[in-house]
């Protein structure tokens, strides 16, 4: 005779515990989860007239059974993709990247010179302004967010000691050759380390990284374990749709001279002029009003220390002012040339102090005078 089951409010029968599953049906101490529903006793009368058991069916399963091995294990690989990162300088873009690394399921934590506790509360981040309080936590991964230029005292002073000797140190400073030699010369040596640029901002990826470049360098990197935190790592930025470009520090730092730097440079010089929207506005003055918004939302901090800290922006500097030079040679020498021929011609026909006083107008301006002109309202 079949033993006689039960489990809650529904009974059934031990042969039909196995008829519509893989596995036997085992209770447990915790018994079933009250989601299942079992359907046998519904069929109990229609079993009178049929010769044959009506199959055991699960018409609803919301919950993940004790003996769902699937599931089990891939809550392991979810737990074991997630890290515990600790990051240093939560400021402004130390906030912006907390936002999707705490989205995306790591444990964020963060230290800052100021007092962002309410702000990093609101973000699901745990903020330590005790330097050892926050390395006592032991985050595999640093990710140090500090302005350029206060990077090496935070580094001179920060407590290593309280990390664990296994730790990955990453760095999203917008100079790179920088970064590395300091990280080489200060850090323990036992530490992993991966420089990294995104190459986008609160501004420019407020609605996505999609596309947006990640420039990474991977300097130090043990093997085995210690290379798959550093993938998970970069995995956070390749998961969120970044063009992922592993790269020199000292190849990153000649192309951003090239490009972020004169682009913050341009974007710093228009802001001096004070545009403003009109009526009129053409694509290219949209560009201009952009660059200006983009670049200016960032510290001044920043902006000197793309300048200080890389090696190739002097001579950037100097290449934008002789382009700005060259170009108001060209001009004026055009015109030159016009009012020489028509001084000549004139002279020939006696016609000349008109065009003679142009001239001296033209010798008379300063160079400021031509590098910004003053607005007509
Ligand atoms: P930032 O002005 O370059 O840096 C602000 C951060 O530096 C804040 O966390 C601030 O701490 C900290 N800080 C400044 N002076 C300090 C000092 N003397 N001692 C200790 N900490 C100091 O602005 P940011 O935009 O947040 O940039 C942070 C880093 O990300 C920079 O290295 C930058 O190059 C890089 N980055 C920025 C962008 C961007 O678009 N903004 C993009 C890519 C990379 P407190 O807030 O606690 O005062």
């Amino acid at each position: 005779m079949a033993a006689s089951v039960k489990i809650s409010t529904v009974s059934f029968h031990s042969s039909q515990l196995c008829s519509g599953f893989r596995q036997p049906l085992m209770p447990t101490k915790i018994g079933y989860p009250k989601s299942v529903v079992l359907v046998s006793q519904k069929k109990k009368q229609n079993e009178k007239q049929s010769r044959f058991p009506s199959p055991l069916k699960v018409i609803a399963l919301d919950a993940a059974q004790p003996f769902d091995y699937e599931s089990k294990i891939s809550n392991e690989i979810e737990k074991y993709s997630k890290l515990k990162i600790g990051i240093v300088g939560f400021g402004n873009f130390g906030q912006f990247l907390a936002k999707t690394i705490v989205r995306q399921g790591h444990t964020v934590l963060a230290h800052s010179r100021s007092d962002h506790s309410k702000v990093a509360r609101k973000m699901g981040v745990s903020f330590y302004l005790d330097q050892d309080d926050f390395c006592e936590e032991h985050p595999e991964v640093i990710l140090l967010c500090t302005s350029i230029i206060s990077t090496e005292s935070v580094l001179r002073s920060f407590p290593f000691q309280r990390l664990k000797r296994n730790t990955l140190f990453a760095d999203v400073l917008s100079v790179k050759e920088f970064p590395r030699n300091l990280f080489l010369q200060v850090l323990p040596s036992e530490f992993d380390i991966l420089c990294t640029h995104p190459m986008f901002g609160p501004e420019s990826g407020k609605a996505g990284w999609s596309g947006l470049p990640l420039v990474y360098d991977k300097i130090k990197i043990g093997e085995g374990l210690r290379a798959e935190r550093c993938e998970r790592f970069l995995n956070i930025f390749a998961k969120e749709g970044c063009r992922m470009v592993e790269m020199s520090c000292a190849e990153h730092d000649r192309h951003a001279a090239e490009t972020q730097f004169i682009t913050h440079t341009v974007g710093r010089m228009l802001a001096k002029l004070n545009l403003e929207s009109t009526p009129i506005n053409t694509k290219g003055y949209e560009s201009l009003l952009r660059i200006v918004e983009n670049t200016c939302g960032d510290s001044f901090d920043l902006y000197y220390g793309l300048f200080m800290y890389n090696v190739n922006s002097t001579e950037q500097l100097e290449r934008l002012e002789m382009a700005f030079d060259a170009l108001k040679k060209q001009l004026v020498g055009r015109l030159h040339k016009i009012l020489r021929t028509q001084l000549f011609d004139g002279v020939a026909r006696g016609e000349v102090s008109e065009q003679n006083s142009t001239l001296a107008d033209l010798k008379n301006s300063s160079p400021s005078d031509t590098a910004i002109p003053l607005r007509t309202k």
